[in-house]
């Protein structure tokens, strides 16, 4: 047999939907070369197979309708083995979740983001017009031919070799409190710009940067506080907003060296500091934090900044204390509540 290699899905342009979105073989168009975005077992763990989600382009498809064009080998022997093992996890809760393999737990959650954007995006692709109409920039396409080579990590040997980081991305697990509402179980936001990700699933909520680990450090300090306490949603929905408004002040592109050797494929990427006397990152204004705020949370802007320049946290008591916020008590009234 021989060794697997590399595949440059998106430097080759080759999207179709009879080409394995991660190793490029020919695959049939059929049902059984399909891969799900989001797997089944969530879908019906979370009442969610005929649920409706819209994608970028407006259109609105049930979830069990987000596939992507899959191999029966990337599904059998790559996919099928990290799908697994988060099930069980995720049955056992967070804490199981937490301390799963940092790079296994990594390429279940890049399936997602990167599938969701293969199936809202790089499927519609004109390739006879590559020029014409493209939503995304060329810088875009580099960091997410990058992110399709980290997916590749497992079906490809792979070591990873970061200054900031253990993994290519910033990946924090915590513990949320579940909704006695079903429909409230389940929440999913990303910024496809900026490359993040935010996923609740009933008592996990996982928070991703695919930033090449950027984000690992300075988020360890400000997320380790208030993981393994229960949170409240609204409170790990705070914690998203940040996450996502520090993806949006990173002030590099990070470069990455690729080598390959007979041992595998060496993704290297360099110290991102060195890159330019500009701060990583930069600061945000209460301004823009009210509105990732609202989108969070669906809370007006009275209600996340009472005050000129000043946002509203939930995350902790006027004392600096961690907050517990019972299920029981608000705020947990949200619009998409009110109206149900
Ligand atoms: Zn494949």
């Amino acid at each position: 047999m021989s060794k697997p290699s590399l595949y440059n899905a998106i430097r080759d342009h080759d999207f179709s939907e009879t080409t394995c979105f991660l190793c490029g073989s020919a695959v049939e168009n059929n049902m059984k070369s399909r891969e799900h975005v989001f797997p089944k077992w969530l879908l019906h763990h979370f009442g969610l197979w005929d649920k409706p989600m819209t994608l970028l382009n407006g259109t609105r498809l049930a979830y069990r309708q987000l596939v992507i064009p899959c191999c029966q080998t990337c599904n059998n022997e790559c996919l099928s083995n990290i799908e697994q093992e988060v099930q069980e996890r995720f049955i056992a809760g967070a804490a199981e979740v937490a301390s799963m393999d940092r790079g296994r737990l990594l390429v279940w959650v890049l399936k997602i983001f990167y599938g969701l954007l293969y199936r809202e995006l790089f499927l519609s692709l004109d390739r006879r017009e590559p020029g014409a109409g493209n939503i995304v920039s060329a810088e875009d396409m580099e960091q997410f031919q990058l992110l399709h080579l980290i997916l590749q990590s497992c079906r490809v040997p792979m070591q990873f070799s970061i200054m900031e980081s253990d993994i290519p991305a910033s990946l924090f697990v915590f513990e949320v409190q579940e909704p006695a509402n079903a429909d409230l179980r389940f929440d999913y936001k990303d910024d496809i710009a900026n490359r993040t990700m935010y996923l609740r699933l009933g008592g996990v909520g996982i928070l991703a940067a695919f930033d090449m680990g950027a984000q690992t450090f300075a988020g360890t300090s400000f997320f380790s506080r208030y993981q393994g306490h229960p949170l409240h949603p609204v409170q790990f929905g705070e914690l998203g907003a940040n996450l996502f408004m520090k993806a949006r002040v990173f002030n590099r592109t990070p470069k990455v060296l690729i080598g390959e050797s007979p041992q595998g494929v060496n993704f290297s990427v360099l110290s991102m500091a060195g890159l330019s006397s500009t701060p990583v990152f930069g600061t945000w204004e209460a301004e823009d934090m009210a509105e990732m705020l609202m989108f969070f949370l669906g809370y007006s802007l009275e209600e996340v900044m009472p005050v000129e320049g000043r946002n509203t946290t939930w995350l902790e008591n006027s004392d600096g204390n961690l907050r517990f916020i019972s299920m029981d008590t608000l705020p947990w009234i949200t619009p998409t509540e009110a109206c149900l």
